[in-house]
């Protein structure tokens, strides 16, 4: 869809327009050029004096139909110039995405909010003293979110405090996240740190060596600084896609090298993909006291399987799921992911109808993105996937499933490029929350990242400034440089925590 937009100049406004576009048509084109070649015309009247005022007349050149929308807003103090023109901004997104909405029928249940992280928005809101009215009020006026939405940030909000009554007080802790980066094959909308295990890209055993390495620098700093560790989350890849060997010897790093282990709230481990899972394995994960794992389905159709490269058959995943049931895993989760190809409600309400077999504790419902560099995304004609309206429709069913079944929200998070705009929601039986997810979703505390891939984030105890830190994707490299990788976030954690 080409849109011309005239009667605005400044550049600034030229992506964030392209963005709200985006929502509304497949492939859109923004330009403040007429090159006649615009099917539709938007024309913006901007008036900024004491308040900010907006009308957008939009035309249809192939159907001749014209929609109109306008807004004023007075101006809330503002320091710097920047701070105006965000304000400006705002006027100028929503008068267009109104105008949108009312030209395609169409409405973004998020509004003009892009964040990835909109029930953090919330919490600030409420800590800094508003009510939860008025919070609400702001976030529909600010942002045109429905009240469906703002109804479900409060709901997880409330889950949040409820897992974690000390959200807010746990600055002075970290989390830690240990990034495997092995898979048995990759999947094809995958774009995490995924190497096959039995690849080239550096061995296993040189990359678990920088991994113990940079585990007991770490530890040691911690011990040091009497900073404690509220949860720890193996990811990757697929933590276990090493040998049962390797996990166990990872695991009494862990135990040697961090402090005060046994009172970790939270150890999690991705078994994410069920042909790693043996029971050699989970006999390691027992004997080490880590009973949170994940056992990731995606779906039960075994033709979307084979379509998405996971090399594993639905049998398996249910097979996998009763042996660690078996032997002792008490806090499940399964991730599932609404749009996959060739799936539709039909499709998904069969997975529901297996999940619903096994109910584990914890069901992350995540809707397939595009990302950039996934094999998916680059041969996306290969890939046939549902419209909007049947996702929006799979995303009902899970709501209203996970309902039925006892489920509660307790976080949720957006992504880019997500099929019909819409959230990835995390569900668990109430207290059987994963609390890291918390803890990554709300960023209230620093995660310092190990391994692979893994991306720290800093976040200053006293102002709440985050900073990143990322290792290395491959391993390669990553065993290249880790000493350094390591000790540059010593820095970073001395500059944070020491007193
Ligand atoms: S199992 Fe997970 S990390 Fe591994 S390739 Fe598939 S999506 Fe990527």
């Amino acid at each position: 869809m080409n849109i011309y937009i005239k009667g605005i100049e400044d550049e600034r406004f030229l992506r964030p327009l392209h963005r709200i576009s985006d929502l509304f048509f497949e492939e859109s084109n923004v330009s403040f050029e007429d090159d006649n070649e615009a099917q539709l015309k938007v024309e913006v009247e901007l008036k900024v004096h004491e308040e900010i005022y907006a009308k957008a007349v939009l035309h249809d050149a192939e159907t001749d139909k014209v929609f109109t929308e306008e807004l004023a807003k007075s101006f809330t103090p503002y320091e710097t110039e920047k701070e105006k023109f965000k304000q400006i901004k705002n006027v100028v997104l929503r008068v267009y995405l109104s105008v949108l909405q009312e030209y395609t029928s169409i409405v973004q249940k998020w509004g003009i909010l892009t964040g990835i992280r909109p029930t953090k928005l919330l919490h600030m809101k409420l800590q800094s003293g508003k009510s939860k009215e008025q919070a609400h009020r702001e976030l529909k006026e600010e942002y045109l979110i429905t009240d469906d939405k703002i109804n479900l940030m409060q709901h997880i909000v409330d889950r949040q405090l409820a897992a974690i009554p000390d959200l807010h007080e746990l600055k002075n802790e970290v989390s830690i996240y240990i990034g495997i980066p092995f898979c048995p094959t990759k999947c094809a909308y995958c774009t995490f740190p995924a190497y096959a295990i039995n690849g080239r890209q550096g061995s296993v055993t040189s990359f678990l060596g920088g991994l113990h390495y940079e585990m007991r620098e770490v530890g040691k700093w911690l011990k040091d600084n009497n900073v404690k560790i509220t949860t720890v989350y193996y990811g990757g890849g697929t933590p276990t896609s090493i040998t049962a060997e390797e996990m166990d010897m990872l695991y009494e790093e862990m135990y040697e090298s961090f402090p005060d282990v046994q009172n970790i709230r939270e150890i999690t481990v991705e078994a994410g993909r069920p042909d790693t899972i043996t029971e050699e394995k989970l006999a390691v994960l027992n004997k080490w006291n880590i009973d949170r794992i994940s056992v990731n389905p995606q779906s039960y159709i075994q033709e979307t399987l084979k379509a998405i490269g996971r090399h594993h058959t639905v049998e398996e995943t249910i097979d996998k799921f009763h042996l660690s049931r078996k032997m002792g895993m008490n806090n499940i989760n399964m991730d599932l992911i609404i749009g996959l190809p060739n799936e539709g409600v039909e499709e998904f309400q069969h997975t529901l109808d297996e999940s619903k077999k096994l109910l584990p504790e914890s069901l992350t419902v995540h809707t397939l993105s595009f990302k950039r560099a996934s094999e998916m995304t680059q041969n996306k004609r290969k890939y046939k996937v549902a419209d909007r309206y049947e996702i929006g429709k799979m995303m009902d069913l899970a709501t209203e499933w996970t309902q039925e079944q006892g489920y509660e929200p307790y976080y949720l998070y957006r992504q880019k490029n997500i099929l019909g705009n819409l959230e990835n929601v995390g569900y668990s039986f109430p207290g059987q929350e994963s609390l890291y997810n918390i803890m990554i979703m709300e960023e209230k505390q620093t995660i310092i990242g190990l391994g692979c891939g893994a991306s720290s984030k800093f976040v200053h105890p006293e102002t709440g400034i985050i900073t990143r830190f990322a290792n290395p994707k491959d391993p390669k490299s990553y065993n290249d440089g880790f000493e350094h990788y390591t000790q540059e976030k010593l820095k970073i954690l001395d500059e944070l925590f020491r007193k």
